[in-house]
């Protein structure tokens, strides 16, 4: 049920439901972020209701995940999974569905903050139809992204809509000084960015003794361990990392211990990558010395990056990384690529070290730096755990969306702005048609 007694918003993550397990079929940090903000924003005191398409007919439409904080899934297109790159012609179904969701429950949501560009789009099209404030979080800059991989096809589309977004916006928000320099040389000098980082649960993410996590799991004492979490995806860089650990199985007399962490799925692209990578870590020689450990929730975690050395993150490109801020929190000091984000969170030398993305050999020195000396390393992880205390609790940045919304929302209506109906007289199909820098059909030239 929708609250009467508060400011209801609405967060949509097209293709990162809030609801569903994480670590696999591209479930990460937005899935993460957006289910972490909203229950945050709704502990602040607003009804927030996240939007996420349905990718499967046995999930539930409505997954209330605390009283005052909801996903909610549209049907847009099939009820499968679909990769992110073929998901754009479905997203005039999304805009329609949110609309009926709407009238269907009598709601209108004044304020809405969309995650990703495909939800920039279905943003854009919400501002016109029921001049909404609008937010945007990019999670992922193809302006970025396509410097370093090769453009899908829909490229151009994805780059039209990320600078209309900026442009149009009445606030993006960057989550490091980092993205926030990629929009304005990148994207466009018009429109407004405020610099909110992502955040993480202190409470989980907390300082355990290495010893008594490694009980804990069964893992060795006297192993030196190297650990990786996250999605299995080439630009994750585990190969680099893979790589680098054989470089440094060498020097470590024996004691090295790599465990890798995340869910996969045989025959989706990430089964085939983490199949790929446990050929290179044959290849390699480390098979004895690696862990494939599968998925871990967020409740076993804490105890993984506590029972670890080093957590490595060895992404070609990363706009933020909640892995590595979840890792300084627990006090584990982190090796990173010197790439966006990352270059935020890791400090080097007082919470962790950088090194160039693909670059095995760097990755392999930063790791021995840190395994040969333990004082220096418990130095840098309870420097680590500090820094993220202090920058990048959920509560210090739920309270910043928070007042960014509140600001917002009170100019609006300082500024008297037309209210339209929030479903237009005519049908949002005809809207949809009737715009033509949005058919998404259209742009993709098939219409
Ligand atoms: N994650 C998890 N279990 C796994 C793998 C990943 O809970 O097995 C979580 C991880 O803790 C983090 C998120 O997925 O919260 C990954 O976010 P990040 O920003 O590091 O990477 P992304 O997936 O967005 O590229």
């Amino acid at each position: 049920m929708l609250s009467r007694s508060r400011q209801a918003i609405a967060l949509i993550s097209d293709h990162g439901d809030p609801a569903a397990e994480i670590g696999k079929e591209e479930a990460g940090g937005q899935n993460v972020y957006v289910r972490r903000a909203g229950e945050a924003l709704a502990a602040l005191g607003w009804q927030v209701d996240m939007f996420t398409r349905k990718v499967n007919p046995n999930d539930a439409a409505i997954v209330q995940h605390s009283p005052h904080c909801r996903t909610i899934r549209l049907v847009a297109g099939p009820e499968q999974f679909i990769p992110r790159d073929a998901l754009f012609e479905y997203m005039p179904q999304f805009v329609e569905a949110f609309q009926a969701f709407q009238a269907k429950q009598g709601a209108y949501y004044p304020l809405v903050h969309t995650h990703y560009w495909l939800s920039a789009w279905i943003g854009l099209q919400l501002r016109e139809l029921n001049n909404v404030q609008l937010i945007h979080t990019y999670h992922s800059l193809g302006a970025v992204k396509y410097l370093s991989v090769a453009s899908p096809s829909n490229a151009e589309i994805r780059l039209s809509v990320e600078k209309q977004i900026l442009e149009q916006a009445d606030c993006v928000v960057a989550t490091s000084p980092q993205e926030q320099e990629h929009l304005r040389t990148l994207v466009s000098q018009t429109g407004c960015v405020k610099v909110i980082p992502c955040g993480t649960d202190v409470d989980n993410f907390q300082v355990v003794t290495q010893a008594e996590a490694r009980t804990k799991l069964g893992l060795n004492l006297n192993e030196q361990i190297v650990f990786y979490v996250g999605r299995f995806d080439p630009r994750k860089g585990i190969e680099t990392l893979v790589r680098a650990c054989a470089l440094s199985k060498a020097r470590n007399q024996g004691k090295l211990r790599l465990v890798i962490a995340g869910g996969s799925s045989p025959g989706q692209a990430d089964g085939l990558e983490r199949a790929r990578i446990k050929q290179i870590v044959q290849a390699e020689g480390l098979i004895e010395q690696t862990l494939f450990v599968g998925r871990l929730g967020h409740d076993q975690l804490p105890l993984y990056y506590a029972a670890a050395d080093v957590c490595v993150v060895p992404s070609h490109y990363e706009p933020f990384g909640l892995v590595a801020i979840e890792a300084m929190a627990c006090g584990t000091p982190v090796v990173a690529s010197n790439v966006g984000g990352l270059q935020f969170t890791v400090v080097p030398e007082e919470t962790g070290l950088l090194a160039p993305p693909q670059d095995a050999e760097a990755f392999s020195i930063a790791i021995d730096r840190i395994l040969a000396d333990q004082k220096w390393a418990s130095l840098l992880g309870s420097q680590a755990a500090a820094r993220v205390r202090e920058q990048f609790s959920w509560c210090g940045v739920a309270a910043q969306l928070s007042e960014l919304y509140r600001c917002l929302l009170a100019r609006s209506i300082m500024h008297d702005l037309p209210r339209r109906s929030p479903w237009p007289s005519g049908s949002v199909k005809a809207h949809l048609s009737r715009s033509t820098k949005v058919a998404p059909a259209k742009m993709l030239g098939r219409a």
